[in-house]
């Protein structure tokens, strides 16, 4: 679908935009590929979301009607901004958001064409002003997607042990509520992501990232394992099983179970990950200042 929501496909352009939608889309190759978000019963309409929604009221309804000319009344919208896309974790504080949320933007729109160290060091002021509120809740917009961007710029930038760090922190405190399905699009592409990150630096000759991650006890063949199951499991009703992606996804974990459980019994790694992930979880909450 191109960024005006034109398709040509006459199933998908019969479906109508929801910014609590009950489907989602996804492209394998030139094929478009519909899954359920939620039971869906016959006769049901079929809403996509033609906007990140995600984002507060506002900025959807001015979104939707700039590009796509309707003013949005769906389920969501017909509350007004009271959503939890919307709300802060102390509506009486002094501080005004909407001062901070303008300043935050313009930060992001500067960060977007600079690289490296310079988009970094804007990402974590624009960070820093949110956090600096005491009343941004981590899944309301735009934090997420400055968090994101950070996860991205790290990748870019090889800080493999900053990315698995921010990683983690949109995987443990954001996703789930921006997306309460583990089978959602976007969770399981950044569970695969994660995978691939930990993989990296689980086989990286040099310590040095293992090391800076400061988690002696850490091990990242099982984190690996886990997050690979876990992208396995969900791949199937995110992007459906038959997709070029569900495929990637079965043949790497095949290789990864086959080459961890080498002279390791693969039921003792499996019964190891819940350990990890506690441990996974305080390594999401250290601060982004700690990694070198
Ligand atoms: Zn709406």
């Amino acid at each position: 679908m191109d960024p005006l929501g034109l398709c040509l496909d006459p199933i998908a352009s019969s479906m109508n935009h929801s910014c609590d939608p009950n489907v989602s889309v996804v492209f394998d190759g030139p094929r478009l590929v519909v899954q359920a978000l939620r039971p869906i019963k016959k006769d049901d309409e079929l809403f996509i979301s033609y906007v990140d929604a995600t984002w507060p009221y506002e900025r959807r309804q001015a979104e939707l009607h700039d590009r796509y000319f309707f003013d949005c009344a769906c389920s969501a919208c017909v509350k007004g901004p009271t959503g939890h896309t919307d709300i802060f974790l102390d509506e009486r504080s002094s501080r005004n958001p909407c001062d901070v949320e303008q300043s935050v933007l313009e930060l992001m729109s500067q960060a977007r064409p600079s690289e490296g160290t310079a988009s970094l060091s804007l990402l974590l002021e624009a960070l820093r002003k949110c956090e600096e509120t005491k009343i941004w809740p981590s899944h309301r917009q735009p934090l997420p997607e400055i968090r994101r961007e950070l996860f991205l710029q790290h990748i870019k930038s090889e800080h493999w042990a900053k990315a698995l760090q921010q990683g983690l922190y949109l995987y443990f405190f954001v996703y789930p509520i921006l997306h309460p399905q583990p089978f959602h699009p976007t969770r399981v592409i950044h569970v695969w992501t994660m995978a691939k990150i930990a993989l990296y630096i689980a086989s990286e000759g040099d310590d040095s990232v293992k090391s800076s991650l400061g988690v002696a006890s850490l091990d990242l063949k099982i984190v690996v394992l886990g997050l690979l199951l876990e992208a396995e499991d969900n791949v199937k009703r995110s992007h459906g099983e038959d997709t070029r992606f569900a495929k990637v996804v079965h043949k790497k974990a095949e290789e990864i179970k086959l080459s961890l459980s080498q002279g390791e019994d693969p039921v003792i790694m499996k019964l190891q990950i819940p350990q990890q992930w506690e441990l996974l979880r305080q390594l999401a909450l250290r601060g982004e200042k700690e990694f070198t």
